[in-house]
């Protein structure tokens, strides 16, 4: 089947490696292509952060952690690593319902949780180095037989193919009039400092994480929602780095080494499902807030499945 793929981030890349995986004919469209995606500035863990619907969402990281985990040791070029990291919680929760899906999962004793928490856990996850990622997957699909257009699509009833895949992120909010789609804005930091294991904050109104990869430790973060502002903001980083004091007490200021701003495609819940519009089969797949690359694999499988039900 003739397939085009809409927009070029994680999302429409990883669809476009497992459809010609499955002996699809593959086109990737987008306006954009890396370094200048959303996904190329992803920090990037696996972590399912602000995304939903709850079960179908942890199906899909599920799939991606063992398939992220997979490239860890099997395709190390591909940026992929692991490590642990720590969670820490202002107060007594339940524990996340991914816990059994992942390697490595434990509470942490009450000595290893910072000043201002009352608890957490220890927990294995890939990291995910986008420099390196995103060409990487470009290259699969490349040598897989499928081709890059550069356009920018104001209509998806004049997009050709007998199946369009629409990943097209934040760029739904205009090409599916989705006003549901918001920007949840996020700055980052880079310190050449290694942390040994990650220490994360994951709760949205006080989110900090420190994500270490071979190249750098991503300091963040924040999470403003329907903020569309691309420039760093210095009171941002300030605040970043008094968050990432406060659970990384040995954090060295003089080492930061830069900084970036990306607009999360959040949405109340992850769009994946088929329209048909004037004719044309269209199968959504964007919406991923701050879990684009933690659902990738998952919801690449299922946009296949999806494709292949008409065959
Ligand atoms: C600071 C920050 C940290 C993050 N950290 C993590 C993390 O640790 N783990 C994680 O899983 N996720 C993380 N995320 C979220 C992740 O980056 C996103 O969920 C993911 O990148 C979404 O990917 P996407 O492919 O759906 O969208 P995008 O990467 O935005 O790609 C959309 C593509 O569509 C194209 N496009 C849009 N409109 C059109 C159009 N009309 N015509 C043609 N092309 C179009 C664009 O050019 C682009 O190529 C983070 C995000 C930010 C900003």
């Amino acid at each position: 089947m003739r397939c085009t793929v809409l927009g070029a981030g994680v999302s429409g890349l990883t669809c476009a490696v497992r459809l010609l995986e499955s002996g699809h004919e593959v086109e990737v469209i987008s306006d954009k292509f890396s370094p200048e995606t959303v996904s190329d500035v992803a920090a990037a863990l696996w972590y399912p952060f602000l995304t939903a619907p709850a079960e179908r969402a942890d199906e899909w990281g599920r799939v991606t952690y063992l398939e992220l985990e997979r490239l860890a040791t099997e395709a190390p070029e591909s940026g992929v690593t692991i490590r642990d990291g720590r969670e820490y919680l202002r107060e007594v929760t339940d524990l996340p319902s991914w816990k059994d899906d992942i390697s490595h999962f434990r509470v942490l004793d009450v000595s290893e949780i910072p000043a201002g928490y009352a608890f957490g856990w220890e927990f294995r996850s890939p990291i995910i180095e986008m420099p390196k990622y995103m060409p990487w997957l470009r290259q699969r699909i490349e040598s897989g037989g499928g081709t890059f257009r550069q356009l920018f699509v104001n209509d998806l009833a004049e997009v050709e193919g007998d199946v369009i895949v629409n990943c097209v992120g934040l760029g739904a909010r205009e090409l599916c009039n989705d006003n549901d789609v918001k920007p949840a804005r996020g700055q980052i930091m880079f310190i050449d400092q290694d942390p040994g294991v990650g220490h994360y904050d994951q709760q949205p109104e006080t989110l900090t994480y420190t994500i270490p990869r071979s190249d750098v430790t991503v300091l963040g973060g924040t999470a403003q929602i329907d903020d569309w502002d691309l420039e760093i903001r210095d009171e941002d980083n300030e605040k970043i780095l008094e968050k990432v004091e406060a659970i990384w007490p040995e954090v060295d200021p003089t080492r930061i080494i830069g900084g970036t701003v990306g607009l999360r495609p959040s949405r109340t819940e992850v769009r994946l499902e088929e329209e048909v519009i004037e004719g044309i089969r269209v199968i959504h797949n964007y919406g991923h807030g701050g879990a684009g690359v933690t659902l990738s694999w998952g919801c690449a499988d299922e946009v296949v499945s999806l494709v292949d039900q008409s065959l």
